[in-house]
């Protein structure tokens, strides 16, 4: 039996009793009676019933309209709950027509109902909770559907609006349950009045006919207000049996004692998945998983002996017939049902709810657990104002949480909205997209930090921007730690000057500083002129000492803002700024360069040091930074040049010979890749005989542009750029081929090969030297190595002099004189030879000087059994002198010019000859 067939028997039931009642013989015999009897009383009456009437239909009015506020707010929470789950969904439950109806209704009410000031009382109660209710519902939409787009869930709001729904059920029900009391006992005084009228008119019965007829007449109105209270019961069965079926929530009824099920809506076979047949059939218990049994009985009895007869049950988890669990709001009330204690609830699936909820909570945890800081912002009059900030907010930026909700973004990032990084996110997130960047911010107590920031915009339906979400972390440790690579990268580790990067990045600056602010710079390049010497001597660590000091009195003379720079070994820039013009620019090298002369304390030593500075100005010389230091390079190479400790300012014929130097450095790569060089041999000539002893082998090149160019010029250049180290090996191998034909037939030839101080330096020497040596077949006896005393200076050096020795090459110190001329080195290497450089022989007779240390270099070489060559004789005033002081050998234009090895060989023959002649007895 379903809810609407018991109410029908119910009704039905009671209708046939009152029916029964009304055509009772014994009644109809009263009331004539009493018809009779009574005919004033009955026109009293008649008066009283007409009162009686018009209240009966007033309360019937009042049912109905309370059964009208029933419908309305369950039509309205079904509205609500319709919407539910929908994105952006905003309360639809109240619109103003059904506010409208309800306000009337109360209206109505507050007019008709009776009941006193209680009632009036409960009427103002529920019209207050009418009125609060929909505003609940608006509520809780809203945080639903911010809740969608990532904002706090505040199920409270949800529970509030259930409560006040439910107290208003509660109210109505009970006001409806008062008004059918009232119904019956009007009904019931209506009955009783009836008697007393039946008993006046028995004792008025001799009144008349007239007064039968309004008995009849009487009895027939109350006939009248018995079917009409009938009609009203029928009704409300009507209407509650088409509330509970069609109700789109499930609706169940079930015994409060043993459990069973006694009906459930078509909602509700649908939610469980179940026919009303196995339902019934059921225990409610079974409609929930086992674990929640017990708790949902406790409950239970709880809510029984509470003695409230409705309320909400909360948010429970239900299982469909398929074992599926769903979630469900439940709301309650106690009811007689079928003559049993019965619980009718309201069971609304909200599992698409729960589980976005639970969803949100999962995301929430995980939001609050990242160790990025999260934050939600929301553009409000321009302003972009934070509903959301993370745990992890707190951390990095120093703000709680409760301070930055609904304060401004920026603000709370403690970065300047300004700069550049932050102008470029804000453009991103005003015109809603995504950016990110490195921002610097600080913190409330001041400390800096840095945050690498993302932002991306929350985009609703239509694609409008509602929300920002900024996420970011601290990055402030891998900036110090890039910053610090940075700087060790741009330091010199020795003096903890600026290196080169550093130099030229500071330069790169400053010059853009110097455009802006019109102002002059000058760069100051200073290049150790005895620094080689030095470390020589003193060793490493003296070396290092000297240039700290180096680096430490030049930087006493810079300004702020100005640099000083460790360019590379024993080169330094200084980049002076704003000193007006050229010459207090220079004025300031010029000191600084003066600064180094005085001598300085390194162990137990004195050391003075000097350089050669070169200097280039900004914008004079050049705007471009790169430029100008090439510029300063080139003049301090002009400076060194002219002396050391000298000083050049950069002008414009450095500069194309920069760029000469830097054409013939072009040309000469490709005369080594092509081998286009030739040998030229000058003879060393006995001058007492004029025999030849040997040749010295000199490079040629001649170039297809610039015709032949000479050694002087090319082989330093070749130095600077290790291509000396090919060149020296092709020369010596010519040589060694061109000596081993030669040697042939005059055996005892000696062909001397100049060797580059950069070859012991960059290559195998000795490895090249061998493999040379085996390759030509020459004797190592026919070949000599001329080496300039730089070399005997070098580190490592005379090992791999001894070890050419032992090879069996003879070795000659070149230029003997014009170098360095240390006897410490001489003594150190006992050469085979001394080539004395030409300068002194030139001074022959003409300066005094050169004539005594020519006198004494021949007079040290016969001493220490080391033969002398005089290089660059022209004059026979030269051979003269050479010859009366000792001279064992010359070399120079006065008996030959270089030449080629046909020429060569054409004048040893001759000299040879020539020697043999006058040697001959017979030739005279
Ligand atoms: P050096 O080794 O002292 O060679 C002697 C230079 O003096 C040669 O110049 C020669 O032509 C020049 N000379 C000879 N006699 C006279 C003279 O009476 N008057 C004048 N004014 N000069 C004379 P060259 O050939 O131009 O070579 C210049 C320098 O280039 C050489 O000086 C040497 O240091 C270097 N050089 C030449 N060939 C080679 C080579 O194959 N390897 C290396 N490493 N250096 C070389
Ligand atoms: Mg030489
Ligand atoms: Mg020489």
């Amino acid at each position: 039996m379903n809810v609407a067939e018991n109410h029908n028997l119910r009704a039905t039931r009671a209708w046939k009793a009152r029916r029964f009642a009304g055509r009772s013989p014994v009644i109809t015999l009263a009331v004539v009676l009493v018809l009779c009897l009574s005919v004033s009383a009955a026109i009293t009456a008649a008066l009283t019933r007409g009162a009686q009437d018009r209240e009966l239909q007033s309360a019937l009015g009042v049912t109905a309209e309370l059964e009208t506020l029933l419908t309305l707010h369950m039509a309205a929470n079904t509205d609500f709950l319709k919407g539910v789950g929908t994105a952006g969904y905003t309360s639809r439950a109240w619109p103003i027509k059904r506010a409208a109806t309800v306000a009337g209704i109360y209206d109505r009410l507050e007019r008709d109902a009776r009941g006193g000031a209680r009632i009036t009382r409960t009427l103002r109660q529920l019209r207050a909770l009418s009125a609060v209710w929909p505003e609940q519902l608006d509520a809780a939409a809203r945080n639903i559907a911010l809740a969608d787009a990532g904002a706090k869930l505040e199920p409270a709001l949800l529970q509030h609006a259930n409560d006040t729904l439910s107290s208003i059920m509660t109210l109505l029900t009970a006001l409806r349950s008062q008004e059918r009391d009232q119904i019956r006992a009007m009904q019931m005084s209506s009955q009783s009045q009836l008697a007393r009228q039946k008993l006046s008119l028995i004792a008025a019965a001799t009144a008349g006919a007239l007064l039968l007829i309004f008995a009849v007449f009487t009895s027939h109105r109350a006939a009248l207000s018995r079917s009409a209270s009938r009609i009203v019961a029928l009704e409300a069965e009507r209407r509650f049996r088409e509330y509970f079926e069609q109700h789109p929530i499930a609706m169940l009824i079930f015994d409060v004692n043993d459990l069973a099920i006694l009906t459930a809506n078509a909602a509700a076979q649908r939610q469980y998945d179940a026919t009303l047949q196995q339902l019934r059939a059921m225990s409610v218990d079974e409609l929930r998983p086992l674990a929640d049994v017990e708790a949902f009985r406790r409950d239970l009895r709880r809510y029984i002996d509470s003695g409230n007869r409705g309320g909400s049950g909360g948010v429970r988890r239900h299982k469909r017939a398929d074992g599926s669990i769903i979630y469900v709001d439940v709301a309650w009330h106690l009811l007689d049902y079928a003559d049993r204690e019965a619980c009718f609830i309201t069971a609304h699936d909200v599992t698409a709810h729960e589980e976005a909820k639970d969803t949100l909570r999962v995301r929430s945890r995980a939001l609050e657990a990242t160790n990025n800081a999260v934050v939600i912002s929301r553009r409000i009059a321009g302003e972009d104002v934070i509903t959301y900030a993370n745990g992890a907010f707190e951390r990095i930026t120093g703000h709680s949480v409760r301070e930055a909700t609904g304060a401004e973004h920026w603000t709370m990032l403690g970065t300047d909205p300004l700069s550049h990084e932050a102008l470029a996110i804000r453009t991103a997130m005003q015109s809603a997209n995504e950016g990110s960047g490195l921002l610097q911010s600080v913190k409330p107590d001041g400390t800096p930090y840095w945050i690498a920031l993302h932002v991306a915009p929350v985009l609703d339906d239509q694609q409008r921007p509602t929300h920002c979400v900024t996420v970011f972390s601290d990055v402030s440790e891998r900036i110090r730690y890039q910053e610090q690579l940075r700087s060790q990268a741009n330091e010199d580790a020795l003096t903890h000057l600026p290196n080169r990067l550093g130099l030229t990045a500071r330069l790169h600056a400053m010059t853009q500083l110097a455009t802006r602010e019109h102002q002059k710079m000058a760069l100051a390049f200073f290049d150790l002129d005895n620094f080689k010497e030095i470390n020589d001597s003193l060793g490493h660590t003296a070396g290092d000492e000297v240039l700290c000091e180096v680096a430490r009195r030049l930087s006493a003379h810079i300004a702020q803002g100005e640099v000083v720079a460790r360019y590379a070994g024993d080169e330094f820039v200084a980049v002076l700024y704003g000193r007006g013009d050229l010459d207090s620019f220079v004025a300031a090298a010029a000191a600084m360069k003066e600064s180094l002369t005085h001598g300085f304390l390194i162990g137990n030593k004195v050391v003075a040091t000097q350089a050669s500075v070169g200097v280039a100005v900004f914008p004079d010389h050049s705007r471009d930074p790169d430029v100008l230091l090439k510029y300063a390079d080139s003049a301090m190479y002009r400076a060194k040049a002219i002396g050391p400790d000298s000083m050049q300012v950069f002008d414009q014929h450095l500069a194309t010979e920069n760029s000469a130097r830097t054409s013939l450095m072009h040309a000469l790569r490709r005369a080594v890749t092509q081998r286009a060089f030739t040998l030229a041999y000058q003879p060393r000539v006995n001058p007492r005989t004029g025999e030849a002893a040997g040749f010295e082998a000199l490079v040629r090149w001649n170039d297809a542009e610039r015709g032949p160019v000479s050694p002087a010029v090319f082989i330093p250049l070749a130095e600077e750029n290790g291509l000396i180290v090919p060149i020296g090996e092709f020369v010596f191998e010519t040589a060694c081929r061109q000596t081993r034909a030669w040697a042939s037939r005059y055996p005892d030839i000696v062909v001397s090969v100049n060797v580059s101080p950069v070859q012991f330096v960059r290559s195998d020497l000795p490895r090249m030297i061998a493999a040379v040596l085996e390759r030509t077949g020459v004797s190592p006896r026919n070949i000599e190595l001329e080496i300039t005393e730089g070399v005997l200076m070098a580190p490592r050096s005379l090992a791999t002099l001894r070890a050419l020795r032992e090879m069996g090459l003879s070795i000659a110190i070149d230029d003997f004189g014009s170098g360095y001329s240390s006897l410490g080195y001489v003594r150190s290497f006992m050469a085979d030879r001394l080539k004395l450089d030409m300068s002194f022989v030139k001074g022959i007779g003409r300066s005094h000087a050169d004539e005594v240390i020519v006198k004494a270099v021949l007079a040290l070489g016969q001493t220490l059994g080391m033969h002398v060559v005089a290089e660059g004789v022209e004059t026979r005033r030269q051979l003269d002198f050479l010859v009366e002081n000792g001279c064992d050998e010359v070399q120079g234009y006065w008996f030959s010019r270089p030449v080629e090895a046909p020429n060569a060989l054409a004048w040893l023959e001759e000299s040879r000859a020539a020697l043999d002649a006058s040697t001959k007895p017979w030739s005279g």
